[in-house]
């Protein structure tokens, strides 16, 4: 997935763009009908004036987070209604050609929409995940006051839209407990390395490391491999050094 940003609406405009808290319920989607990246749309959202806002807008390289899930946005049309109470709503950026404000060509524009569009698709999935939700949660902007929006998603067909959001859903669904436990483990192989050999073990804690094999105290995995992870080899050497500090000090007491 394309990275999260997070430009969040400063609390001091919470008034004007947000002024409920709230536990959020469904994801609205939307078109922005303007062919700019989520940055410039949430930098004008959150400055300009009147209560108008939307929680993330994606684009072909990114997803710009503007208002806390937890708190309402000014959205869908409706008012108080479900749409601008309870939606996470969903900006898809490029959705319109815009001579006056772009510098890329239609093509351009439509290619990069279709990217933003697979990318808002891959995101829903992920929230759908995290709060438990299942694709009927995914609404759209019209379905709360009649406005033909998201436009172009719309154009290019609803049903379709939802099965892109599928797709990333059923496959986040599919990865097995195999898989998930390689992923956890190359995540904590990248924090906390294995060292399988003196020399991979940091200049700083080597020789500390090397007395403690001398002396039987880190006896490594039996294959020749030291196998000793970093924060074992850090706790090993802080017990190691203080002990040492310890046996000088009583030392000199005798
Ligand atoms: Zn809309």
């Amino acid at each position: 997935m394309v990275p999260i940003v997070k430009q969040l609406c400063p609390p001091e405009r919470y008034k004007i763009k947000c002024p409920y808290s709230r536990t959020p319920d469904r994801i609205v989607v939307h078109n922005t009908g303007n062919c700019v990246p989520a940055k410039n749309e949430v930098t004008y959202m959150i400055n300009r004036p009147e209560v108008i806002s939307f929680h993330v807008a994606v684009d072909d390289e990114e997803i710009r987070q503007a208002i806390p899930f937890e708190r309402n946005a000014w959205a869908s049309g409706d008012g108080r209604g479900e749409g601008n109470m309870y939606g996470i709503h969903i900006e898809i950026c490029y959705s319109q050609y815009i001579e006056k404000n772009t510098s890329l060509m239609v093509g351009q524009i439509y290619e990069k929409f279709a990217v933003a569009e697979e990318n808002a698709a891959e995101y829903i999935a992920s929230l759908l995940k995290e709060y438990g939700w299942g694709l009927d949660k995914v609404t759209k902007h019209q379905d709360y006051d009649g406005k033909y929006c998201p436009h172009r998603t719309l154009n290019l067909g609803w049903e379709r839209f939802l099965k892109m959001v599928e797709k990333y859903y059923k496959e986040a669904d599919d990865m097995t407990a195999e898989e998930v436990k390689e992923i956890i483990k190359q995540e904590n192989e990248k924090i906390n390395p294995t060292y399988n050999t003196l020399e991979e073990v940091p200049s700083y804690w080597r020789e500390d490391i090397r007395a403690m094999m001398e002396q039987g105290i880190i006896a490594g995995t039996g294959n020749g491999r030291l196998g000793l992870t970093k924060s074992e080899a850090k706790n090993a050497v802080i017990t190691w050094r203080s002990n040492r500090k310890l046996m000088e000090a009583l030392n000199e007491k005798v």
